[in-house]
Formats: structure tokens, sequence, C-alpha cells
């Protein structure tokens, strides 16, 4: 989100329009109003106690010092299954996987190492927050083609001509954050002919790659020619609902990771010992695990938006992710930033304004975004909560 109030002196003018996060700056708000957090994509309900209790064995046994750099072996192991059992992709463990801090650090660590100065890198909006910032980060400049509403589709003229002869990469996500759509095979084969026609890379960020409902989630590395220009990213934070564990992951051909792997090293080192410990067990759950927590958030997915239909908006079904956005218009709302901002007074929630994750802002100005990963009785408040929103607005 842009910078309020006066320019810092010594901020890098790199980062000047990066000012604290929306999510850091709702929660905030949340805490500070009392209202019920519907913004930021966090869990309140723990993962599964197997993973949680491997964590805990593995600090009583002692794992408490710098695990190896690229990662613990069980854990690139389990990664490896992990990518083998449910998407059909053949990893090396050794040279292929890459454990991060979360994968906010494997985006991190991807384009610092793969993008040079004056590099252009191609990505959708609205875009992740984190996105826009490491671009600038490594020099970089964004190039920015907008989804839009309702389906969330791109023009594929418009995708083609953002390629130059500068741009290095597409950065890629999907199940997309924050509009809960899921590419298409048919949208994904046009992204990845014209990476290959222009020999771009691609950082594909599918950290929410458990959550995808009634359609297929295809992974852009399996398409022809891919492989060997992806790093595919993903994160524990998302699958087992600990996201402050921060453990993350990169997988690719093996010079790839290598070169994510050498600016990694002087981000973080290396981070969670034992987390990593708790992740390897939970990657190795039966499937039983893996669709209980699908089945589980597209029941909440659908709880929701029963209730924010029901209060008048007009609601976009997520195919994936555990985000929903919602056109605040019919309840007689017009911006979302001023919107997010008097709704805790008003109804006692928080949601996110859409808004923010675009460069084109007034593609965003009425959308705003509701996390639905929480337990059902907060939904449910919410819910309740939100019945009067339109009164409100009038
Ligand atoms: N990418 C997307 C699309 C996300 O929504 C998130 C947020 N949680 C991340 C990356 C960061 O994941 P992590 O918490 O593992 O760093
Ligand atoms: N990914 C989470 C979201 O979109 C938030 C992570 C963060 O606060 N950086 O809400």
């Amino acid at each position: 989100m842009a910078s309020e109030g006066s320019p810092n002196r010594f901020l890098n003018p790199n980062l000047a329009e990066f000012g604290t996060t929306i999510f850091a700056e709702m929660s905030a708000l949340a805490a500070r109003t009392g209202a019920v957090n519907l913004g930021q994509g966090f869990p309140d309900t723990d993962g599964p106690a197997e993973v949680s209790e491997a964590a805990i064995a593995a600090i009583r046994s002692g794992h408490n010092q710098y695990p190896p750099g690229p990662g613990i072996q069980p854990l690139r192991e389990a990664i490896a299954r992990h990518r083998a059992r449910f998407r059909g992709q053949a990893f090396d463990p050794d040279s292929e996987v890459l454990v991060t801090a979360g994968a906010t650090e494997a985006i991190a660590a991807s384009l610092l190492a793969l993008c040079r100065v004056g590099d252009e890198v191609i990505t959708f909006e609205p875009y992740y927050d984190s996105y826009a910032a490491v671009i600038a980060m490594a020099g970089a400049t964004r190039r920015v083609v907008t989804l839009r509403a309702p389906g969330y589709s791109f023009d594929p003229a418009e995708l083609a001509a953002a390629f130059t002869p500068a741009t290095r990469m597409l950065l890629l996500n999907s199940p997309h954050n924050p509009t809960g759509k899921v590419f298409s095979r048919t949208e994904l084969s046009q992204i990845a002919e014209l990476c290959v026609e222009h020999d771009v890379l691609v950082v594909a960020d599918e950290v929410y790659e458990h959550l995808v409902y009634d359609v297929e989630h295809v992974p852009i590395a399996t398409l022809a020619g891919m492989v060997e220009r992806t790093v595919t990213i993903s994160s524990a934070g998302k699958i087992f609902s600990f996201t402050g564990w921060k453990i993350g992951w990169a997988c690719g051909p093996a010079e790839l990771i290598a070169a994510v792997r050498t600016s990694k090293q002087f981000l973080t080192y290396v981070n969670g010992g034992p987390f990593q410990y708790g992740v390897a067990v939970g990657l190795d759950l039966g499937d039983e695990f893996f669709e209980g927590y699908t089945a589980a958030m597209k029941a909440k997915r659908d709880r929701l938006c029963r209730w924010l239909a029901a209060a008048g908006f007009d609601v976009m079904v997520p195919q994936g992710t555990y985000f929903v956005t919602v056109d605040i218009r019919p309840v007689g709302a017009v911006d979302g930033v001023d919107f997010c901002l008097s709704l805790p007074e008003r109804c006692g929630v928080v949601a996110v304004p859409t808004q923010v994750f675009y460069d084109d802002t007034d593609a965003g100005r009425h959308l705003v975004r509701f996390a639905f990963c929480k337990r059902d009785d907060v939904l449910d408040e919410a819910g309740r909560r939100l019945a009067g929103v339109s009164e409100g607005n009038r």
C-alpha cells in the first residue's frame, strides 16, 4: 500500500511506494477495534497434531542448531514425494529442492537471484503485495496485466504485448490471491507458449495448491517446454495452517535452484530447524488429510459466500484459496479503502481492500477481500454483523 504522510528520508527511494503492508495494517485495525478479522489470511485453528508433535519432538531431541543450508534431508525428500504424489512432478531432493523461510523468501530469493537490474517482470494484477516490493528490490521493473472481474481472465493480446526484449520473468500465482481464481489449462498454455517463445523464466507461486474447489490445479511447470524454465514455490503455512512457522520451498531444475540458493543463503541462510521436521511428517500424511482440509475449507467458502450474498454484496465465488472477493457497489459503497477503514466501526468486521493490489486502482476500487479460513462460529458472527451493512452506506 502506498505510504501515507511525509516521505521517509532514510528509505531507499526504490521502496518509497511500499509503506506498511495492508495485512499488518488491517490486523492492527482489528486488534484496535475488537472487530472480527476476516482481513489477513491466517487460520484461527491449529493444523494437524502429528505435525506440531513432530516439531516439538525435534526441539526435545536437540535439533536446535542451524539446519543444512538447503533444508534438512528428510524434508527435501518429503517435498519431492509430495510433488510426485499430487502433481506427478519429479524433483531430485538433493539438487532440485530448496527449503526457504516461507514462500515469501522463496519468491524474494528467486527474484534477487534471477533478475538483473533493468529486467522486466510480468505479473498479473491484482498481485500479492510482496511481488511488487521484491521486483523493486531486485532493481527490475514490473509490467502488469490486469485480470478482470467477473471471471478474472486476462486478454491474451494484452499479455502478448507485455512481453518485450527486456522481459526476464513472469511471476505467476495460481490459485490466485486475492481473487481466488485458478488459472485454467488453456490460460496456462497461452502463458507457457509466450514464455517459451520469448525464452522467459517463470516463478510459479502455488502456495494454495491444496485449496482448489471443483476445478483442477495445473502446475505450469508440467506444460510443454516449461519444466526447464520454472521455479515452483509452495508453503507449509498454507498447507498445514501453521503460517507462523514460515517454512516454504522452491523446486525446479538444478541450475535454477542453485541460483536461488545463492541469494537465499545471504537472506536468512536457514530458518525453522525444528519446524522442518514437523513439515516433513506433514507432507507424508495420507490423502484423507489433504482431502479433508480441502473439503473443510470449501464448506467455509460456501458458508461465508452465503452470508456475503445475504448482506447484499455481489459475490465472486472463488475456485481456490481461502479468500472471497466481493463487489461492494450493490451495498451502496464505492471505494474499497474507505469502506474497509470504516467497516470495523460500522459493523465490527475487518476486510482487505483489493484496490491496493492494483497499479490500475480504478480496476479494483470497488473490490474487497474477505478471508474464510476461520472457525464457523467466527464466520457466522461476521455474517450477522455484515447483515446491516447496506443501511450504513446509505
Ligand atoms: N504467496 C501468496 C500468494 C500468499 O498469499 C502468501 C501468504 N501467505 C505468500 C506467498 C507467503 O507465504 P509464506 O507465509 O509461506 O511466506
Ligand atoms: N498471505 C496472507 C494474506 O494474503 C498474509 C500474509 C502477510 O501478512 N504477509 O492475507
